[in-house]
């Protein structure tokens, strides 16, 4: 039986992963960070809560990752914990270089140290592709971060190459574009608006607060992506590769997309700040804008190419933009009273 360890097995990915491979007949740990009330709420979601060993991991905690990997070594080391939102890094940027950048070389170093043959995955992101260099993106494309977290994460993406080339060590980066999924944490803005649009819905009267509606990413479904991961790890060599749908979508036609799965008629008008829309069924207001969600700096466009994974992963998104739209809007309506 092959064991993995996940750290960030509490988050969306982590659950995600945990059923795959547990589905697939592995022994499977988890890494989860102290907080004041334990939240285990995904896993119970996926109906694997009880299948999971669970131990407490910091990722900013030198001597607790040096014991955990020593007393639970394992064949395959999923890194997914990180500070993943790039709003707060803004307000928390020395933690995030920190959860996000030094850790991966704390793992990376002591896996070297007590068990180099662990086959090592890093959660590298296309916000590192920032002020995108090239359309669409690839694994080639020149980096360009621009938010403290896609700086961080440019930190773990190179140091992970370089300790498979230093060291012979079987690490690979999946530089994955965006991916949702009803466990989507509510503060991404996928599930900001399907979890409001739900309410709205159900007969609720606040509209969806948003801030730059000309944003465009690439979105995925998060169950999709999990399988790309373990499929890296699965190769005779290392590599990094990206994982993405290739195609690319405003914020505001997402927000149409969900609207109409839960049969609303979503119409815009005004523009910048002002900008609204109502569903023009019922005409409620569904979206103001607030220039308190605008970013100090903005990746406007993510797209993917998904090549190298489809050729040597046999990797591909099954997935469509509207089809996560309304799975999304859908599981959130279904949950709410
Ligand atoms: P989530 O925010 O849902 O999960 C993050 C996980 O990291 C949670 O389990 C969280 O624990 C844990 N964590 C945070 N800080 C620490 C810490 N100091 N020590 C230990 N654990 C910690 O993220 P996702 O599942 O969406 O993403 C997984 C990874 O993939 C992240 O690294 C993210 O940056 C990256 N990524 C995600 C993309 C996406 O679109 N989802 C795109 C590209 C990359 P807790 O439950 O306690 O908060
Ligand atoms: P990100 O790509 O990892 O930053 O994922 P997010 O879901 O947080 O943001 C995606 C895009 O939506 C970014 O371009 C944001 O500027 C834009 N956006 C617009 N309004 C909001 C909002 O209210 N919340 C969030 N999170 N993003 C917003």
């Amino acid at each position: 039986m092959k064991k993995a360890f996940i750290t960030g097995i509490t988050g969306q990915d982590g659950a995600y992963l945990a059923k795959l491979l547990l589905d697939k007949g592995y022994e499977v740990h988890g890494g989860v960070r102290r907080i004041s009330q334990p939240e285990t709420v995904r896993l119970e979601k996926l109906g694997v809560a009880k299948d999971v060993h669970l131990h407490e991991f910091d990722l900013t905690e030198m001597n607790n990752i040096f014991r955990t990997i020593r007393d639970y070594p394992v064949d395959e080391f999923y890194n997914l914990a990180a500070q993943s939102f790039v709003g707060t890094s803004w307000e928390l940027p020395i933690y995030t270089a920190d959860a996000d950048g030094m850790a991966v070389v704390r793992i990376l170093d002591t896996l070297r140290t007590l068990k180099p043959d662990t086959r090592f995955y890093q959660a590298s992101t296309s916000e590192m592709f920032g002020l995108v260099q090239e359309v669409p993106q690839r694994e080639t494309t020149r980096l360009y971060p621009r938010s403290p977290y896609g700086v961080a994460k440019v930190y773990g993406h190179y140091i992970t190459m370089n300790y498979r080339e230093s060291f012979g060590m079987h690490s690979s980066s999946g530089i994955l574009f965006n991916h949702e999924s009803p466990l989507r944490g509510k503060e991404f803005v996928t599930r900001k608006i399907t979890l409001a649009l739900a309410k709205l819905a159900k007969g609720g009267s606040d509209p969806v607060v948003l801030g730059n509606l000309d944003a465009k990413r690439d979105w995925g479904f998060a169950g999709d992506y999990v399988e790309g991961m373990w499929r890296m790890l699965q190769q005779d060599v290392a590599d990094d590769y990206v994982l993405a749908t290739g195609v690319t979508t405003t914020i505001r036609d997402f927000i149409r997309f969900a609207a109409e799965a839960l049969g609303m008629e979503p119409v815009f008008s005004g523009e910048g700040i002002h900008e609204t829309a109502i569903d023009a069924k019922t005409g409620k207001r569904i979206v103001e804008i607030s220039e308190k969600f605008f970013r100090p700096a903005e990746v406007e466009l993510l797209i993917g190419d998904a090549s190298k994974a489809e050729q040597n992963l046999g990797w591909k998104a099954t997935v469509s933009v509207q089809g996560l739209a309304q799975m999304m809007a859908k599981a959130d309506y279904d949950e709410l009273a």
